[in-house]
């Protein structure tokens, strides 16, 4: 049996680098990837801190890129040797929500590294990772275009997926607030800047992170330093923004989107929430006719898009990478991004 290194998330708190056999293809639909970046999310913060169940042992990962070694006899958009950057979810593209065009609520979906209950993909986190259906989940890396492999890298999620939070109720000349700078949140206002916003807001409490907003082209607010609703407020003559992004995923957060609001826009929320229920000013959204959009996010139907703006230079997410480390030091890895000492984290398999 061949064998393979990777991140392994023995239970909470345990990330060894270790050694697996690997994968192998089991459908005609698949794919092989030998993995030359990986990224930690910070999903993958949900099962590595213990909120979400998951069973032991799992490769973890669902940002990476790489070139395909193997194809399976289904596969019509892909040969050995292509460079491909992979979906971190993938869906079916057969049932009800995938031909209606809308694959993020496909009841097949399934998530790399996140265990048997998100469909018990083996995660990116690893020297080989499989792809299924790869036609439908696998994008080719553009050989020519302004866009380097670590901007090329997130179109897979965190870019995809700040990207749709705000295409999917943009209109051009919106004012967009987005609530928490995080790597979601900061590439949700780099779309709304690429698309056309008259102005982005983004709200934080960390100063690094409003300088990186404000590098990106918004205007980075304080929330502690002043009310956040002033600030909307006086930039939008009294309205309120278009459209205010909730990238943080916390009730919180998605009351002061609330408040930022103004009558008739919309919240939208790229944020992971896991709780049953919230408390949420529900008579205020009902009286200002807000709507809210949620979910997981539908990345194969945007990946072109935001590939084709990478490959232009319009988004550059490759700007939010703060360290570059060997998949060896993932255990180190995980630490820093659990401790708030690092943005975003590339893993080299090869070191
Ligand atoms: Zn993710
Ligand atoms: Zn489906």
């Amino acid at each position: 049996m061949e064998l393979m290194k990777a991140a392994i998330l023995r239970s909470p708190h345990v990330v060894e680098y270790a050694e697996v056999p690997r994968p192998q293809m089991t459908d005609p639909g698949d794919v092989i990837l030998k993995v030359e970046k990986t990224a930690i999310c910070g999903t993958d913060l949900h099962p590595y801190e213990g909120r979400i169940e998951i069973e032991d042992d799992v490769i973890l990962g669902h940002e990476f890129l790489g070139t395909v070694v193997e194809v399976g006899s289904a596969v019509g958009q892909f040969t050995v040797g292509d460079r491909a950057v992979a979906s971190c979810v993938v869906n079916c593209g057969h049932c009800f929500s995938c031909r209606k065009g809308d694959p993020a609520r496909c009841i097949g979906s399934r998530i790399f590294g996140l265990g048997i209950a998100l469909g018990g993909l083996d995660g990116g986190q690893a020297e080989y990772v499989v792809v299924p259906n790869a036609d439908l989940s696998m994008r080719k890396i553009p050989t020519i275009g302004a866009g380097t492999d670590d901007d090329h890298l997130f179109t897979g999620d965190i870019m995809t997926t700040g990207y749709e939070a705000v295409r999917r109720v943009f209109t051009p000349g919106d004012t967009v607030a987005v609530v928490g700078a995080g790597p979601v949140g900061l590439c949700a206002a780099m779309s709304a800047v690429a698309l056309g916003a008259a102005q982005v807001v983004v709200v934080d409490k960390v100063a690094a992170r409003l300088k990186e907003a404000e590098a990106i082209g918004a205007i980075g607010v304080n929330a502690d330093e002043g009310d956040p609703q002033d600030a909307v407020y006086d930039l939008t003559d009294w309205r309120g923004a278009d459209i205010v992004i909730d990238a943080v995923g916390h009730e919180s957060a998605l009351l002061s989107a609330c408040r930022l609001a103004r009558a008739g826009g919309h919240i939208s929320i790229p944020g992971v929430y896991l709780e049953e229920s919230i408390n949420l000013p529900f008579g205020e959204l009902w009286l200002k006719g807000i709507s809210i959009t949620g979910g997981v996010a539908n990345i194969v139907n945007y990946m072109d898009e935001v590939t084709a703006l990478v490959n232009v230079g319009k988004l550059n997410p490759s700007r939010l990478i703060s360290h570059r480390m060997g998949l060896s030091e993932v255990t180190q890895a995980y630490k820093m991004f659990h401790n708030h000492e690092a943005t975003k984290i590339v893993l080299d398999p090869g070191k």
